[in-house]
């Protein structure tokens, strides 16, 4: 069946019914989207109510993390208090997230749309990572067709391209290599990363993108990860009309990329 229209609240489709007839099917999806409004305030206020003790007790934790850290009396508090540090900076990671998250969902489509130098971005990210310890430890090589922009709302696509960037530093282990490339095509742009990390098995992709989804949820909490990287790739694609395509081989690596419509593209090489 195919859509014919998809309004706020109406939902249509046209579907093929004897010779040369079609059925009109229609459907009230308002009850739905509510539930959904529901649902998306709801995290997003709790996310929010939740960031202010946390960061009262981050900041308590610190000071008690620089107390114990050169203390003979106190050695013995040293870890746990450690561990109690980790776990509130991994608490945070989460909230901010689904607040992200939350954003993404509720004000995307309101965000202002502007031509984005894109290769720009890559670059400046890219050295971001190249900076931070982790990412200090494999070898980034980089390809960017000079010159293509896209259309687009800048802080979206820097989620995109930021989330799919760490996810390859974080699971490739040290002295991997990790492959950033930015093309056009006669169908549009696409932006991709490749690693040889652990890869993915095949039934996991088709769940990778929803939320708090994790391939291996006993992975150490001081990993960085929160579940919600791919959720808000997903969401911030859909508002670019673009999609996500997975490529992974177990043992051998992966390959996430991102398609752009040519609609969206600025100074695209001609094909
Ligand atoms: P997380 O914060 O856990 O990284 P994501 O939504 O970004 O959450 O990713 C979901 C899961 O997909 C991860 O937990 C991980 O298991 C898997 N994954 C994502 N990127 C890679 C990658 N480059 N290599 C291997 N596994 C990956």
């Amino acid at each position: 069946p195919s859509p014919v229209n998809e309004a706020d609240t109406i939902l249509m489709r046209l579907i093929p019914y004897g010779n040369n007839q079609r059925l009109l099917i229609a459907r009230d999806i308002s009850e739905q989207k509510r539930l959904e409004h529901t649902r998306r305030d709801f995290v997003a206020n709790a996310s929010h109510e939740l960031r202010t003790p946390l960061t009262v007790l981050r900041g308590y934790l610190e000071m008690m993390e620089e107390e114990t850290a050169d203390s003979e009396a106190l050695a013995g508090w040293k870890a746990p208090i450690h561990e109690m540090g980790e776990q509130s900076r991994r608490m945070n990671r989460i909230i901010e997230s689904l607040l992200k998250l939350a954003r993404v969902e509720a004000e995307g489509l309101q965000q202002r749309q502007e031509r984005v130098d894109v290769p720009a971005m890559i670059t400046s990210l890219v050295e971001d990572i190249r900076r931070a310890a982790a990412g200090a430890e494999h070898a980034v090589s980089v390809d960017l067709e000079a010159g293509l922009s896209l259309y687009g709302r800048a802080s979206e696509l820097e989620s995109v391209f930021s989330n799919l960037l760490s996810n390859a530093v974080r699971y490739t282990p040290a002295e991997g290599e990790i492959h950033v490339r930015w093309w056009s095509d006669d169908a549009g742009a696409c932006f991709s990363v490749s690693d040889n990390g652990p890869g993915i098995d095949a039934t996991h992709l088709p769940r990778l993108t929803e939320r708090f989804y994790r391939v291996d949820p006993g992975r150490k909490a001081s990993s960085g990860g929160t579940g919600l990287g791919l959720a808000i790739v997903k969401h911030c694609l859909e508002h670019h009309e673009g999609e996500l395509a997975i490529d992974s081989t177990p043992g051998e690596g992966s390959t996430f990329t991102c398609r752009f419509p040519s609609q969206r593209c600025l100074n695209r090489r001609a094909a």
